[in-house]
């Protein structure tokens, strides 16, 4: 019997012919660390050489409840024991008992199902247009026009990328989406001069993640949930990043107390499964009839299951308390860093979705590799941005630990940096 498994014995490649192999064989879409990860356990990851690193970033926020949680493993393995795939013509308990669960938490009333963050906010923004349409042939006078946020991520389908404010994601893939209008973050002013009837939807990341870990005005939102309301346009809210209790609640906009009428989920919602889900008010929903949308993967029986399972656990470990307390710790611990080193500008989170800016991408971006040498996993962001999203089980332990490695790692990159400004000789 074949059985797969990449946990560095003899079924995959080492590292160096693995990098090899992609070089010749994928579209070069990533730029990796010469890394290679066989195993993890807890907040710990091990990489074929044996070394054991300490995990701050999650997979990019999808492992919050870090490796092998027996929880997940258990669900993961007797689900697929039992019914993987059924497709969206056949009912499985599944997406109700998920869908009564995501509404419970998010204040929504409907749910669909879909297997990335993209097209959760793909979906998003189908129905802010459908929805319009509707509007329109109801008799209202409404556009089609869709403002967005300068600095802002969305995904990289067509649609998501429209929104996406970053003109390397934007620019060779055009024509796009026509109709997307950028507005500056937390520009009250420009947001409301920007609208009128001819917007269709308001586009927030209420904590933006890849544009730098900026968590968008109390006004700014209010301003936008106001502007909205007056013409029926949809406030659309883009939550892969910051939902699922990352930042303390289920959804970063319980903070603000500001609904949304649609908002996207998926990096840590299913356990480290792909998964995503678009979640919307009965009005938005309206904008959709059977027929109208839909994947064929979306919501099956494994993911549905998983997913369940780590909302579950999420409440039973308590960890949307445990997150804000540990997320408060480590941006304290990283303040009382940046009274040591001139190097760090600021300190900026929500829970354990933080960010610390430096003012030097360069260092930042050296930072990365350092740490990576001191075993620890964290991702620069947005150029200058060290960015931490680590899973949800880290202890205030793992933050000193963290902590300390950012110091002394600091203080190499910030040396060899100086060193290399003050030779004259070099690069000229
Ligand atoms: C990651 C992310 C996306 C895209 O999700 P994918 O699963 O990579 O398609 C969209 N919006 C935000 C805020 C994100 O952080």
């Amino acid at each position: 019997m074949t059985n797969m498994i990449l946990d560095g014995g003899s079924a995959g490649m080492n590292l160096a012919a693995t990098q090899a192999a992609e070089k010749k064989l994928l579209v070069q879409t990533y730029d990796r660390h010469a890394v290679m990860f066989v195993s993890g356990e807890g907040v710990h990851l091990r990489d074929a050489d044996g070394n054991e690193y300490l995990d701050l970033l999650s997979g990019i926020g999808v492992s919050a409840l870090g490796y092998n949680h027996p929880a997940i493993t258990k669900t993961i393995t007797e689900q697929a024991a039992t019914l993987l795939h059924t497709s969206n013509l056949f009912y499985h308990s599944g997406t109700a008992t998920l869908a009564t669960k995501l509404t419970e938490i998010t204040g929504m009333d409907r749910v669909f199902f879909c297997n990335s963050g993209t097209e959760a906010w793909e979906a998003a923004l189908k129905i802010a247009r459908s929805h319009a349409t509707l509007l329109r042939n109801e008799g209202k006078q409404i556009g089609t026009k869709i403002l967005a946020l300068e600095h802002s991520f969305h995904g990289r389908t067509m649609g998501a990328v429209a929104t996406t404010h970053k003109a390397k994601y934007r620019e060779p893939f055009g024509p796009l989406t026509p109709g997307v209008e950028f507005v500056p973050f937390n520009d009250v002013a420009a947001l409301r001069a920007a609208f009128s009837n001819d917007v269709c939807a308001i586009a927030i990341e209420v904590l933006q993640g890849e544009g730098g870990i900026h968590p968008v005005s109390q006004e700014f939102f209010a301003a936008a949930r106001e502007l909205c309301d007056s013409t029926g346009a949809l406030l659309l809210c883009d939550e892969i990043q910051s939902g699922i209790g990352r930042t303390g609640k289920w959804c970063a906009y319980q903070h603000y107390g500001i609904q949304p009428d649609v908002t996207t989920l998926a990096k840590a919602l299913a356990g480290g499964l792909p998964m995503g889900a678009t979640l919307c008010t009965e009005e938005a929903a309206r904008a959709i009839t059977p027929g109208m949308h839909g994947t064929t993967f979306g919501g099956g029986p494994l993911v549905c299951a998983v997913a369940l399972t780590a909302i579950d656990t999420i409440e039973h470990e308590n960890l949307l308390a445990h997150n804000t307390e540990v997320g408060n710790y480590f941006m304290e611990k990283l303040r009382a860093l940046k009274k040591k080193h001139d190097c760090i500008v600021e300190v900026r989170g929500m829970g354990l979705m933080i960010g610390m800016e430096l003012n030097d991408d360069d260092v930042a971006g050296k930072m990365v590799t350092a740490m990576l040498e001191h075993h620890v996993i964290i991702n620069r962001t947005s150029e200058t941005v060290l960015r931490f999203l680590p899973p949800y089980l880290i202890t205030k332990a793992d933050v000193d630990e963290g902590v300390a490695a950012l110091d002394s790692a600091l203080t190499e990159v910030l040396q060899a940096h100086t060193v290399l400004a003050g030779d004259h000789t070099h690069g000229e």
